[in-house]
């Protein structure tokens, strides 16, 4: 007997504010999660995804909609499903956003599901079949050696960039961070012929690593980097990729030396901030254990192999001051880091950054779901401890100015290039900075930030 046919339809929706980290055009990357409930969905349904990164959302017909989101993208998300509702077609959303905020979730969406979707999502697809879909399914953090390969064919494609996913969890729990709360503590990682299998079925010949940390904590996991850039260099597999990884990279001289010749260009250093204080109480225990008169030399360790180096910093921490935010902001400059990300402080849901404001009652854009939009790390949403949030605010608006400057990215595009002897990899950051200089300065033309009451 043939099986019923049913549409299932997954969006993926933009910030209302369609600005922000999110939603710098050439450095977004493909909505993974859906493609992984799409691989998990039987074959009897048809799966379209619709993603707000290229198309304004239009009501389409449905059986099912599933919708992810993260925090900046949750309004959003909100708002489709509602549309949804009125027409009595279910609507299913997950995400790191909804696991943390389920009773919120739970008025928007006729289910919710938190944790990683992987492990309930064929009991959704069969309860949604019996007419039987209950509000709320609990995923586990399962083992990666099973992790479907995501559909990739769904992706539009006028993504610059592919993405891959290669292991999941981090046992450190840094203040502003949510990755230990969503996928645990246990650092876990799909085997390499998977992750190869799936890096090389991509169309782009630009990729992302997106995990949180691609070197990790151990030996072992250093072991495996090593393979996976291996067995690229074994297929012949040319595409050019970067990678987030811990500072400990550095100690690693096979890792990088594999990674540089299996197209390793770039690669992103949560440092956070130049004093040892702050990452302290930001809990920033790998950083610290490097010590800050150390931070240079793992740099010029990454450009040994002809690798760039974006280095990412947060304004805003609880003991910054306009002195600070500008000692931080010369840091950057004069340190021989390629690409600098500064963004500011943000406390996102399932951090303990955000349970500790809360407490404190320093959250000043607090009118949920609406003000979640501004949680995109270009604003200030919270009361700073040591100043107004309308001073931090100009602080960081003069410190962008100054970072982002035209004549000092090209400048240091000339030092990266002499660093790395890598035109590729000195482009690549060169690219990275003026990415952030758009995002910084459209941000600045924003009218919500006029809008808000500091
Ligand atoms: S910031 Fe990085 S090291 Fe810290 S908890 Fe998050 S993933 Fe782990």
């Amino acid at each position: 007997m043939t099986k019923k046919k049913y549409k299932l339809l997954l969006i993926n929706p933009l910030s209302t504010k369609r600005i922000g980290l999110i939603r710098d055009q050439k450095s977004i990357y493909p909505p993974m999660s859906l493609a992984i409930i799409a691989a998990l969905t039987p074959e009897h349904w048809d799966i379209e995804l619709l993603d707000e990164n290229f198309e304004r959302f239009e009501f389409k017909k449905a059986d099912l909609v599933g919708l992810t989101a993260l925090t900046s993208q949750v309004t959003r998300a909100y708002e489709i499903s509602e549309i949804y509702k009125k027409k009595n077609i279910p609507t299913v959303i997950g995400g790191i956003h909804v696991s943390m905020m389920q009773e919120e979730a739970l008025t928007y969406a006729d289910t919710v599901v938190i944790g990683e979707a992987e492990s309930v999502w064929k009991n959704v697809i069969l309860d949604f079949e019996n007419k039987s879909l209950k509000r709320l399914y609990k995923g586990e953090l399962k083992p990666l050696v099973d992790s479907p390969q995501p559909r990739i064919d769904l992706y539009h494609s006028g993504y610059a960039f592919g993405s891959v996913q290669t292991t999941r969890g981090c046992p450190m729990s840094c203040d502003f961070c949510s990755v230990h709360t969503f996928n645990g503590k246990q650092y876990r990682a799909r085997p390499v012929k998977n992750v190869v299998d799936e890096f090389e079925k991509i169309p782009q010949d630009k990729v992302y690593f997106v995990d949180d940390n691609f070197i990790g904590y151990s030996k072992k996991s250093a072991k495996r980097v090593v393979e996976i850039c291996k067995e690229i260099i074994r297929r012949s597999i040319k595409k050019d990729w970067f990678c987030a990884a811990s500072m400990n990279i550095a100690d690693h001289d096979e890792v990088l030396k594999y990674a540089a010749e299996a197209g390793c260009r770039m690669i992103f250093l949560g440092i956070e901030s130049e004093l040892i204080d702050q990452l302290e109480s930001a809990n920033k225990k790998l950083n610290v254990k490097i010590g800050i008169n150390n931070f240079s030399k793992v740099y010029d360790k990454i450009h040994e192999y002809g690798i760039a180096v974006l280095g990412a910093f947060i304004y805003g921490l609880d003991t910054d001051t306009p002195e600070t935010i500008e000692n931080r902001t010369k840091y950057m400059l004069n340190s021989n880091i390629d690409a600098m990300q500064a963004t500011i402080l943000t406390p996102l849901p399932g951090t303990p950054l955000f349970d500790r404001l809360v407490d404190e009652h320093r959250l000043i854009c607090n009118n949920f779901p609406d003000d979640w939009a501004r949680y995109d790390f270009v604003e200030v949403v919270y009361k700073p401890r040591l100043m107004t949030a309308r001073e931090l605010t100009k602080s960081i608006d003069s410190a962008w100015k100054t970072l982002y400057d035209e004549k000092r990215l090209k400048r240091k595009f000339i030092d990266a290039l002499k660093a790395t002897r890598n035109p590729i990899s000195a482009t690549w950051s060169y690219n990275s900075n003026l990415h952030y200089h758009n995002l910084v300065f459209e941000h600045k033309k924003d009218k919500l930030v006029q809008d808000l009451n500091l």
